[in-house]
């Protein structure tokens, strides 16, 4: 399978981290606009948002949360990389998985048991326009799922079946739970599926974004 290449080296003089957005913004509730025009700026906006998830360091970010209103997100798990522009979820698995999530728009939360399918296929634009489709399962399906619905202006804490499935979390918690990655607790825990009380599938668990 291709991958859109993210920038292998990231150069310290073209770097542009952006700011994050968190939920006092009201750009994170709104539906993103889909991209009609390949150019320029959008190379620069998919550059900057490579570099801005990394620093956060995170595994995925959707333009939206760099208060930009487009339908574009990065996404990074283990050797999957992807750009994508217009994606859309066109096939999902039945089953589904519990998980943990954080978002890097909802600093010093996470949510237990959030459900999403165990696997999906997104068909997407790649940077320069071309069609791709791209399967992810596991954790980088995760990724996709919570990616995808930033840019529809939905958030972790939309998907939460219980309230109390909200809870703070110390920084070293959070940053390893940030935008989808297995906590640390969660990757010790022998997972396989199971409705309700497993955590999410621990296939990949070395999520890793910086
Ligand atoms: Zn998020």
């Amino acid at each position: 399978m291709e991958y859109p290449a993210a920038p292998d080296e990231v150069g310290t003089s073209d770097m542009a981290i952006r700011r994050i957005v968190t939920t006092e913004n009201p750009v994170l509730r709104r539906k993103a606009h889909k991209v009609s025009r390949f150019d320029p700026s959008l190379e620069r906006l998919i550059a900057d948002m490579w570099d801005t998830m990394r620093d956060a360091p995170g595994v995925g970010l959707a333009a939206p949360q760099v208060d930009v209103p487009l339908r574009v997100l990065v996404a990074e798990h283990e050797e999957e990389r992807v750009a994508l522009v217009n994606p859309e979820i066109v096939k999902r698995s039945t089953e589904e998985l519990l998980g943990t999530e954080g978002c890097l728009s909802i600093p010093g939360y996470v949510g237990d048991n959030i459900r999403r399918a165990a696997a999906v296929t997104v068909k997407a634009r790649d940077p320069r326009g071309k069609e791709i489709r791209v399967h992810a399962d596991g954790w980088f399906a995760r990724i996709l799922q919570h990616e995808i619905d930033h840019l529809d202006g939905i958030l972790f804490t939309d998907r939460l079946d219980r309230p109390e499935d909200l809870r703070e979390v110390k920084p070293e918690e959070e940053e390893a739970a940030a935008e989808g990655r297995p906590t640390p607790e969660e990757r010790a825990r022998p997972a396989r599926r199971a409705p309700r009380d497993i955590p999410p599938d621990v296939e990949s668990p070395q999520a890793h974004a910086s």
